[in-house]
């Protein structure tokens, strides 16, 4: 069997560490050829000398000399800084770049990866946030697949598997409405970083765990739905399912509806995305109906949690609005982290953000990268004068 070769970028967080899991337990099938990561060099280095890829990158350059010097004895090259991100996904025997770094730090080695050919296994929802036009006509453009990770559009691809001459009516994302669920207003304002950091069904890195509390996760979700199955915004429905079991649904023309169930295991989606189209067999928990006697389903609260409209309305209105959206998004969410602003205020920061900053209908490329860095600045000012 030929084996996939597999780049990793962003192998230390949640996701890529799975991914290796996923990779370790079927050494006949996957390599891996490129590990990266921001600055946790210490697992950087364990992870490279167990799987031997032909390059590691750490973001962080003040963390190279010891990257360099750990690895020393072996034949893996050793780079650091941004663009060796963009530089790793171009080596000839990679067929997969699972892009599994956090937020709009994602979008130039997506792009560099796509134009060199390489498919894209996608976690990094932000990419396709900021520049889903893009994305999605350099995919069709390179021929590259887009393969989703996240749970949800996972769920979405495998229903849609044999389906693709039947059109779409409607999907539905399912939600779990993280830790603050059924709480008020009252409640929110004063809840901690440490609290939101408590989902209830996954563990995940904190930036996404955040957006999750804030149902930001939903609304970026929508979008990346928008485009990997090319949808307008009222095709596009969200439903609070607590249990995390039924991971997302799609409704046919002729009323049928498809879901795609299984425990909440980020695993699954990573291996169907890295072994797509075909299904592995693994020893991961089975699903049992009798230890989820009841699956339940309720409306989103959009009053108390405002970040899902934010998100709707962003994708309705296009062009760059999504961009501004989703750097607005990545401040406050660093702010909060830190303490520095209160759990509602970040959707407040989010809305100004989207009234002010310059809106523009058909943004390309470099449009992008003005809209993200004026944004973040002007967020940030935000969240000073608060
Ligand atoms: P994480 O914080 O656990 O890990 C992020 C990884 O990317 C780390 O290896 C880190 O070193 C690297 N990284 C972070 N910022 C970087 C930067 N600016 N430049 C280069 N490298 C950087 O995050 P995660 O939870 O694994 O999420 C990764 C992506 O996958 C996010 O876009 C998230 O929305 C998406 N996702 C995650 C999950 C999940 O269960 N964790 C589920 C669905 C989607
Ligand atoms: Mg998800």
């Amino acid at each position: 069997m030929i084996k996939k070769q597999i780049a990793i970028l962003g192998s230390t967080g949640s996701i890529g560490t799975q991914a290796l899991e996923v990779i370790g337990a079927n050494p006949d099938r996957f390599a891996v050829a490129v590990l990266t990561a921001q600055s946790n060099v210490d697992l950087l280095i364990t992870q490279a000398l167990k799987f031997n890829p032909a390059c590691v990158v750490i973001a962080d350059d003040s963390k190279y000399a010891q990257l360099k010097s750990a690895l020393a004895h072996t034949q893996i090259e050793v780079k650091a800084g941004l663009n060796a991100l963009c530089e790793c996904v171009l080596l000839p025997q990679i067929t997969v770049v699972l892009t599994a770094l956090v937020g709009f730090a994602g979008l130039k080695p997506t792009i560099a990866a796509i134009k060199a050919g390489k498919h894209i296994a996608l976690a990094n929802k932000e990419t396709l946030v900021v520049a889903g036009q893009l994305i999605t006509q350099l995919s069709t453009e390179y021929g590259v697949k887009i393969l989703p990770v996240d749970s949800e559009h996972s769920a979405i691809f495998q229903c849609l598997q044999g389906e693709e001459h039947n059109p779409i009516e409607k999907i539905y994302l399912t939600a779990s409405g993280g830790p603050f669920r059924g709480r008020n207003i009252e409640f929110l304002s004063e809840v901690t970083p440490q609290q939101a950091l408590k989902h209830p069904n996954w563990t995940m890195g904190a930036k996404i765990t955040i957006d999750s509390a804030t149902l930001m996760n939903k609304g970026l979700e929508v979008i990346e739905a928008k485009w990997l199955f090319n949808l307008e915004a009222a095709q596009i429905d969200v439903i609070v399912h607590p249990q995390s079991i039924v991971h997302s649904m799609v409704q046919f023309t002729d009323g049928s509806m498809k879901a795609q169930m299984g425990l909440p295991d980020m695993k699954l989606p990573i291996q169907y995305a890295l072994a797509y189209p075909e299904r592995i067999k693994n020893d991961f928990k089975r699903f049992s109906f009798l230890d989820y006697p009841a699956l339940t389903f309720e409306q989103a609260d959009t009053q108390t949690f405002k970040n899902l409209d934010l998100a709707f309305t962003a994708l309705k209105q296009g062009g760059n609005m999504p961009c501004i959206l989703n750097a607005a998004n990545e401040v406050v969410v660093a702010n909060f982290l830190e303490e520095k602003i209160g759990f509602l205020q970040m959707s407040e920061v989010i809305e100004t953000c989207m009234a002010k900053i310059a809106y523009l209908k058909n943004p390309v490329l470099e449009d992008y990268y003005k809209t993200d860095a004026e944004t973040r600045i002007f967020a940030q000012q935000l969240v000073t004068n608060i």
